[in-house]
């Protein structure tokens, strides 16, 4: 057996009339992330994190942001492609940490929830999903409430 771990990283700033979509679902608040797709930092940097865990290279790769076939997507997509892309390089997912960083809202109660979309798109149990949440204690771009960001730990391995 072999066993494996990558990282992922996400931000997107934030912006009025935008829905907050993180971990798959919408979070109520009056601002959400720009981006082509729908901006989920969470999926995003998960994406990541498996990629570079199995050496399939990153988002950019297989989701490119210059591809209209992305613009607004839901990013449940590019978890359920990144499975598939796992599934045929012998890959299974082991765990996935995600810390999410925004100033507002708070996320836990919606944590349970997310961790289920999650699970579901990655096709693992919700127990190998743990979410965590941060506020950057009002520094910079993050702290101002004018972007969110994510940092994700994957763990695959071979059986
Ligand atoms: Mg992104």
């Amino acid at each position: 057996m072999s066993v494996r771990c990558g990282i992922g990283y996400d931000l997107h700033r934030l912006a009025e009339g935008r829905k907050l979509i993180i971990g798959g679902m919408e979070v109520p608040f009056d601002k959400g992330p720009v981006g082509h797709s729908d901006g989920d930092v969470v999926a995003h940097a998960v994406v990541d994190a498996l990629l570079g865990a199995a050496g399939l290279g990153d988002i950019g790769t297989h989701f490119p942001d210059t591809d209209p076939k992305w613009k607004g997507a839901n990013s449940l997509i590019f978890l359920e492609h990144t499975r598939k892309l796992l599934e045929e390089n012998k890959f299974l997912i082991e765990h996935i940490d995600a810390v999410v960083i925004l100033e507002k809202p708070k996320l836990g109660p919606h944590f349970p929830k997310m961790r289920e979309i999650l699970a579901k798109a990655l096709g693992v149990p919700s127990s190998k999903v743990h979410l965590k949440a941060k506020t950057n204690e009002t520094v910079d771009a993050v702290g101002r409430g004018e972007a969110i960001a994510a940092h994700v730990v994957a763990t695959v391995y071979t059986p």
